[in-house]
């Protein structure tokens, strides 16, 4: 890794990312009255917080948190950036919605869905978060879970799988193959990477998977805890009423431990990267959409996802698309990742109705394609 000379004390950092968010926000003023503060859960800096781009130059955002307190000691930085990216003002409230059964209407039976995936990030406050955590923190969070693991309700039940490398680790097989069926993270981001998330990488990192699949919880990823709901088809209500009951199982459990989950008023779930504060949540489907790909090529755009992305923008759908291999990974044929794009100022009822709705938009647009060019 490419080493970064540290700051001295009057050295203003030199951001490489030119047009990241905190490139744009951050002042020699705000610089200096926060430059020599420590946070108390890992004694986290702002210099940390912004430690990957002062190397990479191709960040959009800039700053991660290394601890929950993060967001309160440097607030006069990080409530910039939060408020410009999620466009939320300053007296905005988070309000959560887990209620499945308010969702209204599904994903159309003829839409081609590969599975439908729910995911959520969520950190406990008395550790760092992924940038800033502690080794021994790392390793007390893996026990911690095994005990939520075993207490989750019975359909939920299944094994954590260390990362191979340490004691009772996965082979490399495995986790080849884990990373192919889209359950696994890979450690392939280079934001997380000089972020320093990867630090100890493998130790204590690893997957609960339950029995049947459709039950999974990433440890010590970019987030201390995704929790992940999946499945096969498009029944979106069945994915989102497992995660809820999953989350509010290793909620209960952890409380029972004396520990919680970070949550602030203003911005809902504390997560490492300020783009996932508030639900912490991406609803998402894998979808095959040829038409709307063989477009995109006639009209010159070197991917697919970008010439998605510019019709969700230009129709306010709030929806992202993402190729079929993570968002740090590439696009194969014509397999899109269709998810909501906010995280905050919206519940997760409405985010996921979201999700539904501009799916159903883009395959009735991608039938009348397909029957354009037959
Ligand atoms: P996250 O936002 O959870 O970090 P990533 O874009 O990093 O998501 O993707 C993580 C993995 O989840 C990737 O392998 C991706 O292809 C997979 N994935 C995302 N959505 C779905 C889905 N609906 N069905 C199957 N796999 C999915
Ligand atoms: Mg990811």
């Amino acid at each position: 890794m490419r080493e970064v000379k540290a700051l001295g004390p009057d050295d203003y950092p030199d951001i490489k990312s030119e047009h990241c968010i905190v490139k744009r926000l951050l002042t020699k003023e705000i610089w200096d009255q926060l430059k020599d503060k420590k946070t108390k859960t890992v004694g986290h800096t702002l210099e940390k917080c912004i430690q990957h781009v002062l190397t990479l130059d191709d960040q959009h955002i800039g700053i991660y948190a290394g601890d929950c307190d993060c967001y309160t000691d440097f607030a006069p930085i990080f409530d910039l950036v939060i408020r410009d990216y999620h466009n939320v003002s300053e007296s905005d409230t988070h309000t959560s919605n887990m209620d499945y059964t308010q969702l209204k209407g599904t994903i159309a039976e003829d839409c081609p869905i590969l599975s439908t995936r729910i995911r959520v990030g969520r950190n406990i406050s008395a550790f760092g978060l992924s940038p800033g955590i502690t080794k021994e923190q790392r390793l007390e969070l893996v026990e911690l879970m095994k005990g939520a693991f075993d207490q989750l309700p019975e359909d939920l039940q299944g094994k954590y799988y260390p990362l191979p490398g340490q004691p009772g680790g996965m082979s490399e097989e495995e986790r080849v193959q884990m990373v192919k069926d889209r359950f696994m993270f890979v450690d392939d981001d280079p934001a997380m990477k000089y972020g320093g998330m990867h630090r100890d990488w493998p130790e204590g990192r690893g997957m609960f998977v339950a029995t049947d699949k459709k039950f999974l919880v990433w440890v010590n990823e970019e987030d201390q805890l995704r929790i992940i709901s999946m499945q096969k088809g498009g029944d979106v209500a069945e994915v989102f009423a497992r995660l809820s009951r999953g989350i509010k199982s290793i909620e209960d459990y952890i409380e029972t431990k004396g520990k919680k989950f970070g949550v602030l008023e203003k911005y809902g779930y504390v997560t490492s990267c300020p783009t996932n504060l508030g639900t912490g949540m991406r609803a998402s489907v894998m979808v095959e959409l040829p038409g709307w790909k063989a477009e995109a090529t006639a009209n010159k755009f070197d991917t697919g996802k970008k010439y998605l992305q510019k019709f969700f923008n230009d129709n306010k759908m709030g929806l992202q698309a993402r190729g079929s291999r993570g968002e740090s990974g590439g696009e194969t044929g014509c397999m899109y990742d269709i998810s909501n794009m906010y995280r905050m100022g919206y519940t997760e009822v409405q985010l996921v109705q979201a999700m539904i709705d501009g799916v159903n938009k883009t395959w009735e647009l991608e039938k009348q394609k397909q029957k354009a060019s037959s």
